[in-house]
């Protein structure tokens, strides 16, 4: 489902869909499920479990990771190439950190 709708159709479509998937974290509270445990279902009618799901900052709609990374407009993997973890510098700064540990002992 898109972030923004146009048509009101589509409006309608956005509500009803953010509406049942608050329902059905309402429904498993009031049974006691705890978070960990908690599903929410994907547009796509994937069901998974909450610590699973991704919710949109702007529209509220909860998605699963392949819809989330159509909806956010990339996937993991264009992210990470275009963000690549610099292991070097991060070995760097921890060598560094463990030697001022060391001085201090
Ligand atoms: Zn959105
Ligand atoms: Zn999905």
């Amino acid at each position: 489902m898109i972030c923004h709708p146009v048509t009101a159709e589509e409006w309608l479509a956005k509500i009803t869909h953010i509406g049942k998937q608050v329902r059905e974290t309402v429904e498993q509270e009031a049974q006691g499920v705890t978070i960990r445990l908690a599903t929410i279902t994907c547009a796509c009618r994937w069901k998974r479990g909450i610590m699973n799901m991704y919710q949109c900052l702007y529209c509220n709609e909860w998605l699963c990771e392949l819809c989330a990374e159509r909806h956010f407009g990339k996937t993991r993997k264009q992210y990470r190439e275009e963000h690549p973890v610099d292991y070097g510098a991060i070995n760097a700064e921890r060598a560094a950190l463990s030697q001022q540990e060391g001085e201090k002992r």
